[in-house]
């Protein structure tokens, strides 16, 4: 029998999880070495701790969910932030800039606690961090294999425009597009301008990005009348026309 391994959810869409389920066959084979005590959307088996390792999605809302994390930590060897919403509080966090909406109400027409979206750092020891809005299955698969044989891997913090430079992707910068690329944590393979999109940063800021040059470099050569050509659209964006 493998070591225990269990996958948790806490506010978000299970988009990571439904990406683990990709796995398909290959799951069986990773099974082998670990053994998924807790995955609900692949089975119904749902057993208490220890785990060796134990994989966090969804970010923070409610006391309740505090409590369960903390649950989680105390019971697992190594704690995994999956996807961004665990890792920044992701999507989720939208609702912060707002004030004086009951979200629970508006959304599921029912009151419920629902505070600040945050991510699980916040509130516990995170061992390793898989960014992505999803994930990357070959991340998940190269983090998981690495912990089961107890080697903690370190997320490596360089932006977007590697993946690009190391896959011979051409900037679509070029063509007058803005892209999030150079202040965002890479490792996806960039495949958004890979498809000729702009990079949206899904997988969250790199820390201490150069926020005032973006600005001038988004000014000067993205706007266009109070305009951002994002590639994905056109999208309106306060500020002064050029
Ligand atoms: S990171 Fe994105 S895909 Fe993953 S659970 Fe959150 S919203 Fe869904
Ligand atoms: S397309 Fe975006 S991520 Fe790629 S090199 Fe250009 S700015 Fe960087
Ligand atoms: S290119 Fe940007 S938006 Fe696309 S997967 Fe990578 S980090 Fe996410």
């Amino acid at each position: 029998m493998g070591k225990k391994v269990a996958l948790f959810s806490l506010t978000d869409c299970q988009g990571c999880e439904f990406v683990v389920l990709q796995l398909g066959e290959k799951l069986l084979e990773v099974a082998k070495e670990a053994d998924f005590a807790n995955f609900r959307l692949a089975s119904s088996r749902k057993e208490d701790g220890p785990f060796f390792i134990s994989f966090v999605d969804g970010a923070v809302t409610s006391n309740e969910e505090i409590e369960r994390l903390k649950w989680i930590r105390t019971n697992s060897k190594y704690l995994v932030a999956l996807g961004s919403c665990a890792t920044t509080g992701g999507v989720n966090t939208l609702k912060n800039y707002f004030s004086g909406v009951n979200f629970p109400k508006e959304v599921y027409s029912r009151d419920f606690e629902s505070f600040e979206a945050k991510p699980i750092s916040e509130y516990v020891k995170v061992d390793v961090l898989i960014p992505g809005c999803p994930i990357n299955l070959e991340e998940f698969v190269f983090v998981l294999k690495a912990l089961l044989e107890d080697r903690v891997l370190k997320l490596k913090l360089a932006p977007v425009c590697e993946d690009c430079k190391k896959n011979g992707i051409e900037c679509i910068t070029k063509r007058g597009v803005f892209c999030l690329g150079p202040y965002t944590i890479g490792g996806c393979g960039a495949p958004c301008p890979a498809a000729g999109v702009s990079c949206f940063g899904c997988r969250g800021p790199l820390f201490s990005p150069n926020v005032t040059d973006a600005e001038k470099v988004l000014k000067d050569r993205f706007m266009h009348g109070g305009i951002l050509f994002t590639g994905l659209g056109w999208v309106l964006v306060k500020g002064e026309s050029k």
